[in-house]
């Protein structure tokens, strides 16, 4: 039985280890809930015993407004709180999301102290690359169980990116879905086509490289000021998600880049994924990246 790691999904080599040898998360016994096999895997990704609800959390979190983005969770390796990843907390609570889309057992940061340069750049999920998003800190979203369940989507399920502005990453998570041009939102506005778009062609793109999801003309930067540090930032969402096999198509990249590698580790020709499926794209975490302007 393949057993993966919380945080990463990474396979975890044996019942000995007390730490994923990839992002290092630390396990505390007893690591694999005893359950039917079906749900072993699932059980073992979305409930890790270090994540379960203690008595103690039950109580702190009554006390706190916004549980789903407060700093004391998954980070692998101290109970340090990062800066940085209280500042992108910071911004995703400016943008008053409703606190149920959050689950923050998957909250994890990249940024170089919480995922030092000696760890991995990619990881391989369901036989694909993907590329470790660096420098971008997770906030975990509520996935649906039965979609988790019946399609196995931490076990089959590729990992991509999809970079675009704050208020289409609440659309998309809020609908819970991928829209499509041409589509209806719940409060009646309809998802802009393109001109020039031919009709077939009402796509979802995203990429296996958060390098590719994360350009300008996909994911468009809002300045934010924080109130911890006084400083503004340029800030950035990029949705992390999990798509299923055999129901997309890769294609090299689409914003001129010509001979300018784009990712280091994913070739131009292959940084593209565009599919026009929408329920094989399952949304897990918002990715939030702050670039100090002054
Ligand atoms: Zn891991
Ligand atoms: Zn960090």
């Amino acid at each position: 039985m393949t057993r993966r790691c919380a945080a990463c999904h990474a396979i975890t080599p044996s019942h000995d280890v007390n730490c994923c040898q990839n992002c290092g998360l630390q396990f505390h016994k007893p690591q694999f809930p005893s359950s039917s096999p079906n749900d072993k895997i699932g059980s073992f990704d979305r409930t890790p015993s270090k994540h379960k609800p203690k008595e103690h959390d039950k109580s702190s979190l009554a006390k706190h407004s916004n549980p789903s983005l407060s700093n004391n969770d998954n980070d692998a390796k101290s109970s340090i709180p990062c800066k940085y990843k209280s500042l992108c907390g910071e911004y995703l609570k400016s943008l008053s999301w409703n606190d149920a889309l959050f689950d923050r057992r998957f909250n994890r940061c990249y940024c170089s102290n919480c995922y030092p340069n000696s760890l991995s750049n990619t990881l391989e999920e369901a036989g694909s690359l993907y590329v470790i998003p660096r420098g971008w800190c997770r906030f975990g979203l509520q996935v649906d169980k039965v979609r988790a369940d019946v399609d196995h989507i931490w076990r089959n399920w590729i990992v991509t990116y999809h970079g675009t502005s704050s208020e289409a990453a609440h659309s998309i998570v809020a609908h819970r879905q991928f829209l499509i041009p041409g589509d209806k939102r719940i409060d009646g506005e309809k998802i802009a086509i393109l001109p020039g778009h031919i009709k077939e062609k009402y796509h979802i793109y995203t990429s296996p490289t958060i390098a590719y999801s994360s350009v300008a003309c996909y994911c468009p930067s809002s300045q934010f000021r924080s109130k911890i540090t006084n400083k503004v930032y340029n800030a950035r969402i990029v949705i992390q998600c999990r798509q299923k096999p055999g129901t997309f198509e890769v294609q090299q990249e689409t914003i001129g880049a010509g001979h300018k590698r784009i990712c280091p580790f994913i070739p131009n020709s292959q940084v593209e994924i565009f599919t026009t499926v929408r329920a094989s794209i399952v949304p897990y975490g918002i990715l939030i990246h702050l670039a100090e302007v002054s």
